[in-house]
């Protein structure tokens, strides 16, 4: 496909006017939503904020969507998988669990797991895992929608790391790092146990991880809104 996709009219790009349907429900009772595409299936899943401490995520995304009419919609698109730690400012939920350590893998551990707040720190700050796989609600609803939905593939988006990660060297994360100018990586450097993109690979699931770059928000729209209304619209091929 070659041609630009439509674009709402700049006067009603104010408001999401995609219809939402709930997912599920947050530790704190917050709807997890999901916008879809009409028909309710989707090849693509497009996932913001799975670490609340990440929201330049969520507005990006959250823009691209306002732009684009609601018929064109071809990807299933979460604009915050953490609403919880969004609100509270925090990388993992209410309950302190990194959500992307909490996923059903074999190398899920109980031990705490270690982040760190800026690029050049040490990764010293610790959090949960976890009770157990899957025992926060904002996975197992994820877990459930993938079940349902059965995207092809998955593009996750995080900040600040600046980098394309896809342990897969995928059509699609390959196509990703070209248009946004970002280092393509299959190794992201350090232990990951109990990641979504673990349990993806475990599945035989593609899932790419857009590292969006420390930039302004404006400077993040500008360079990645027309990539993801590609993605949204099923412009970027997912295999070659
Ligand atoms: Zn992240």
């Amino acid at each position: 496909m070659t041609t630009e996709p439509r674009l709402v009219d700049r006067h009603d790009r104010g408001a999401l006017r995609h219809p939402a349907s709930v997912y599920g429900t947050s530790v704190d009772g917050l709807p997890l939503t999901v916008y879809l595409p009409r028909s309710g299936s989707a090849e693509l899943l497009l996932l913001a904020a799975i670490h609340g401490d990440e929201p330049e995520t969520t507005v990006v995304v959250s823009e691209a969507l306002r732009c684009l009419p609601k018929d064109d919609l071809r990807a299933a698109v979460i604009l915050c998988g953490n609403p919880d730690g969004m609100v509270r400012g925090t990388r993992g939920n209410a309950r302190g669990v990194d959500l992307n350590r909490n996923f059903p893998t074999a190398n899920w551990r109980p031990d705490p797991v270690f982040y760190k707040s800026r690029a050049d720190d040490a990764r010293d700050i610790a959090l949960s895992p976890g009770e157990e796989p899957a025992s926060e609600p904002e996975t197992r609803a994820l877990l459930k929608l993938i079940a349902r939905v059965q995207p092809r593939a998955v593009v996750s988006l995080h900040s600040a790391l600046a980098c394309v990660d896809d342990s897969g060297s995928s059509h699609l994360g390959r196509q990703l790092a070209d248009r946004c100018a970002l280092p393509f990586l299959t190794e992201i450097g350090y232990p990951t146990p109990g990641s979504m993109g673990t349990w993806a690979a475990e599945r035989g699931l593609n899932l790419v991880t857009l590292e969006l770059e420390d930039a302004s928000l404006y400077t993040l729209k500008d360079r990645h809104v027309p990539v993801l209304l590609d993605l949204m619209t099923g412009r970027v091929a997912l295999e070659a």
